[in-house]
């Protein structure tokens, strides 16, 4: 059969897989957001047979000839990723009994709801044997997909990069705790501890999110803005992109920063190219570089002086009660730097302690070395030892993230690989001289755009890194890009030459 009519079939078969995909999306955002609570037993055993059918389409007979056709045929390079992308995943599920992996995913589903419960009152011995139910799945998984991998670990890590492993993120995570963590006490003791900002009324909170997600080129026609308890952004399809915050009256930029950053992963995902659409590169490069961008909003962009110098005065007509707030205040307010409990709430320096405890966590999860009675209290070890903090109680501390309810694990990796990834990024940026024009958002969308989003999943971080950004992944532009912001910082002192 010609190629051409084998890629044919198989984009059909995508569609077909995609088509199923959006349903349980669709599931997945209304138990998180708007769901009836009574009605979830019945959503996790609906999505547990969509999930079955997806998997029957995702391993098929078909499917896997399709692959080998065109594994060898003159198809371009973004279809050769394509290929390659599903046959990652074609594998990883062939190695699972069909009854098995329909039985995690209503696991998971179910743990999701306990988790919301257990966490909302405080117990997790509600949650615990939801949680080790899934440990028992992850550790049976990571036996069939990691066979002679070094690590258990590097099973989960490979589910969304293989070329991320335990043996190359010990030594970059080593290198980053011995430069940071001591770095990072110097600027949490040096700096003054300013007064808070004000409280802003919940409503007026809700309105400033939309002019926010406007202001850095979301479109609001292709997607939306909801509330959950813990934030994300779900892409529906490609013309129907969501994002969830969530709201403190006390502190208003809780919800600023939750909308920044999902906003970054919703505009990756609004921005690839139509002709990726309805395949499986229609997503970003990998869970890294996604969260790269949410991060390069949130923090490099978002709690950056340059865009605040620029857009404080429309932040202040969004919210009156900041009207009185001085901007040098409200930008160190937004860049203290305080070991804190809630991974979400962290600034960007010990925000990445909370990635390398859960890094650690996992990594022993995975192994056996703990079990899941046992974490609760590694947890609370864990904070104490890196952060010098006693969480006041499980829902401040081991019940605090969904990811291990919803059987996510090797996910936490990449929110600090995406801090290293957007600190690459935003050096190229700087040298094709955009550093200087936070003022003009469209500018920095357009550039984004040509370089990250429009290319979805075409290329491999370590392949995007190398054509975009001329290097290899490493934690030197992360260290130059803090020490050059936070030494900037320290000198504004109260009198800030930021107007
Ligand atoms: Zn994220």
């Amino acid at each position: 059969m010609a190629y051409e009519h084998v890629w044919e079939q198989y984009v059909q078969h995508m569609r077909d897989m995609r088509g199923v995909e959006e349903a349980i999306a669709l599931m997945h955002w209304d138990m998180r957001t708007i769901g009836v609570r009574k009605g979830s037993a019945w959503r996790a055993e609906s999505i547990g047979i969509l999930t079955a059918h997806h998997m029957t389409l995702a391993t098929s007979e078909q499917l896997g000839a399709w692959i080998e056709e065109l594994r060898t045929a003159p198809i371009a390079v973004w279809q050769r990723a394509s290929v390659a992308r599903m046959a990652h995943r074609y594998e990883r599920l062939r190695a699972i009994p069909l009854e098995e992996y329909k039985a995690f995913v209503i696991a998971c589903a179910e743990a999701e709801t306990m988790w919301e419960r257990g966490k909302s009152e405080g117990d997790f011995t509600l949650f615990r044997p939801y949680l080790e139910r899934i440990v028992a799945f992850a550790r049976a998984f990571a036996k069939q997909w990691g066979a002679g991998a070094a690590h258990p670990y590097d099973a989960w890590l490979a589910d969304d990069d293989p070329n991320m492993t335990v043996a190359r993120l010990d030594p970059l995570f080593g290198a980053l705790r011995a430069e940071l963590v001591p770095f990072m006490q110097d600027i949490a003791h040096a700096q003054q501890r300013g007064q808070s900002l004000p409280r802003v009324p919940i409503s007026m909170q809700r309105t400033a999110q939309e002019q926010l997600l406007a202001l850095i080129g979301f479109d609001a026609s292709a997607g939306r803005i909801d509330e959950s308890a813990h934030p994300f952004m779900t892409a529906i399809n490609p013309c129907d992109v969501r994002v969830t915050t969530r709201y403190s009256e006390d502190d208003c930029t809780s919800a600023l920063f939750s909308t920044l950053h999902e906003g970054g992963h919703a505009l990756y995902e609004q921005r690839i190219a139509p002709m990726f659409h309805g395949t499986n590169v229609c997503t970003g490069a990998s869970l890294a570089m996604h969260e790269s961008q949410a991060r390069l909003w949130e923090n490099v962009i978002g709690r950056s002086p340059a865009f605040w110098n620029a857009h404080f005065r429309t932040l202040q007509s969004w919210m009156p009660p900041l009207r009185d707030t001085f901007i040098g205040h409200f930008v160190s307010a937004i860049n203290s730097v305080q070991p804190s409990p809630i991974r979400t709430e962290a600034d960007e320096l010990t925000y990445n302690v909370h990635i390398m405890i859960r890094y650690e966590l996992e990594k022993q999860l995975m192994s056996g070395a703990l079990d899941v009675a046992q974490l609760p209290q590694a947890w609370n070890e864990a904070y104490a030892r890196d952060l010098g903090i006693v969480p006041r109680d499980e829902a401040h501390g081991v019940f605090q993230d969904v990811h291990w309810a919803g059987g996510a694990f090797g996910y936490f990796p990449s929110y600090t690989l995406g801090n290293l990834i957007a600190a690459h990024i935003w050096e190229t940026m700087c040298e094709a001289g955009l550093g200087t024009q936070l003022h003009d958002i469209p500018k920095i969308v357009h550039w984004l755009t040509e370089h990250v989003y429009t290319h979805g999943a075409t290329m491999h971080t370590d392949a995007f890194l190398d054509r975009v950004c001329n290097d290899t992944l490493d934690t030197a532009p992360f260290m130059r890009y803090v020490k050059d912001k936070y030494e900037g910082l320290m000198h504004v002192g109260q009198t800030p030459r930021i107007q």
